[in-house]
């Protein structure tokens, strides 16, 4: 469903100036990434397929799409509009424009003015390109340059983590939970969208005072994703009295109907009663299929020169991926790029780890909170064996994820040792989990053909 842009010619005076955060993403990531996660949702939500609602929800949201200042236009963005079938109240924006509405909002939802309120709220994310600007200054470069190339291949980025979370029901608690900043933003520019429409910002204060008023067990969802800024009613109210909207849209005839409409049809399932159905198939397809067929390991070896630092032996159809300060060794089809990063799926990387650490232990651990802080689903599943490979000891241990690509469950296996002057070498095996055995003995055997150049006293 896609929505036109319009122009509207309504002049607004007095409003508070917005400036979007700082992005290093093109504004056509934004739209890839929503794009991917849009699909995702699509096949693990049930989308409410009626057209009075339909058509209703897309009416609203295209007249607020009309009322986007000039300045936060995208000609790439489409903004499209779907009721999700579950009764919890939510609504969520993805990168880009999709975005998706719980039945249970405009269920919770007293008047049009409200509805709107929210979808400007939402429409405003999308237009400040949050999502991506949040990613911007998070993860993975954060951690540093190496882990976070790591943290890239294994979680592919903010978009992979919306798409592992999405399939887990997660979507409105992690990408989408943006700091006091960006909701100050999205209300003031919800505020200024409105008022171009021809709605009255305060709907959007009392919409969202009508949640907190529902929120008796447990709480909405879309209240979790949306830490209450302090005095944020007020806030809104005091942009609105700078909008001068004469005559705005509250009640219509079209709300009335839709509500109707929507307690007429059986009631929607929670979020967390679809999650128990399991996965769902749209077209007979589940997110698996979109990954590339992928060659299996050649029962042949071929030996790869790291530089002057390592030497290891692969299968001899992997391929070689140079990173920084890794290189990815993966098999056709295991890896890709995604949002610009190097994704595998299948393979292994070996990289350095630039800081000394003070023993092989204390620096694992070190490399593993880093990676578990931008893989939330990352843990470790069992303690460390010691191992010796590169003539020095060294530890392995295994690690649980869920795949950027696939969303399905993946393990990592994970090798370390130090180099003389004290840095960590380590070499990273990622296999979905229903391959893991069959993958873990070929890392296994290339970590023991490993050979580290860094002791130049030694003789081999
Ligand atoms: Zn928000």
């Amino acid at each position: 469903m896609v929505v036109a842009l319009f122009t509207s010619a309504s002049m607004v005076f007095g409003q508070t100036k917005i400036v979007a955060p700082e992005n290093k993403y093109d504004v056509k990531e934004d739209v890839q990434a929503g794009r991917e996660a849009a699909q995702q949702v699509e096949e693990q939500l049930p989308i409410l397929r009626d057209d009075g609602v339909d058509d209703y929800v897309e009416r609203v949201g295209a007249r607020l799409v009309g009322g986007i200042p000039d300045e936060f236009r995208h000609p790439e963005f489409r903004y499209t509009f779907d009721v999700v079938n579950v009764s919890d109240i939510n609504a969520f924006a993805l990168p880009g424009g999709p975005m998706f509405v719980n039945r249970g909002m405009l269920e919770a939802a007293r008047n049009e003015g409200e509805v709107a309120g929210v979808l400007a709220h939402e429409i405003s994310h999308v237009a400040l390109r949050h999502g991506t600007a949040q990613a911007s200054k998070a993860t993975p470069y954060q951690v540093g340059s190496i882990l976070g190339q790591i943290a890239g291949a294994i979680i592919g980025g903010v978009a992979g983590q919306a798409i592992s979370l999405g399939s887990q029901f997660g979507f409105g608690t992690a990408f989408l939970k943006y700091g006091r900043e960006y909701e100050r933003q999205s209300d003031l520019l919800g505020a200024q969208i409105m008022a171009r429409a021809g709605y009255d910002p305060r709907d959007m204060a009392s919409m969202f005072q009508t949640i907190q008023a529902k929120s008796g067990n447990g709480g909405p969802e879309w209240l979790s994703s949306h830490p209450n800024p302090s005095n944020r009613y007020q806030a809104i109210n005091q942009e609105a009295s700078q909008l001068h909207v004469t005559n705005p849209v509250r009640n219509t005839q079209e709300f009335t109907q839709v509500k109707s409409r929507l307690q007429r049809m059986a009631p929607a399932p929670t979020t967390e009663q679809v999650a128990k159905q399991g996965t769902r198939r749209t077209n007979g397809r589940t997110a698996d299929d979109r990954v590339g067929q992928v060659d299996p390991p050649s029962g042949r070896y071929q030996t790869f020169d790291g530089g002057n630092l390592f030497r290891i032996a692969v299968p001899s159809n992997w391929r070689e991926l140079q990173g920084n300060n890794t290189v990815t060794f993966a098999p056709e089809g295991g890896y890709g790029d995604y949002r610009g990063q190097s994704v595998f799926t299948h393979g292994l990387q070996v990289g350095l780890e630039g800081s000394n650490a003070r023993n092989l232990r204390t620096g694992t651990n070190q490399l593993i909170q880093a990676l578990a802080q931008s893989n939330p689903q990352l843990r470790q599943s069992g303690g460390y064996s010691n191992v010796r490979f590169a003539g020095r000891s060294g530890l392995s241990t295994v690690l649980n994820n869920v795949s950027d690509v696939t969303g399905q469950q993946e393990r990592i296996a994970l090798y370390t040792t130090q180099l003389t002057d004290g840095r960590l070498f380590f070499v990273v095996g990622v296999a979905p989990a229903r391959e893991f055995s069959t993958y873990r003995p070929i890392f296994n055997r290339a970590v023991q053909s490993l050979q580290l150049n860094d002791v130049r006293s030694s003789r081999y």
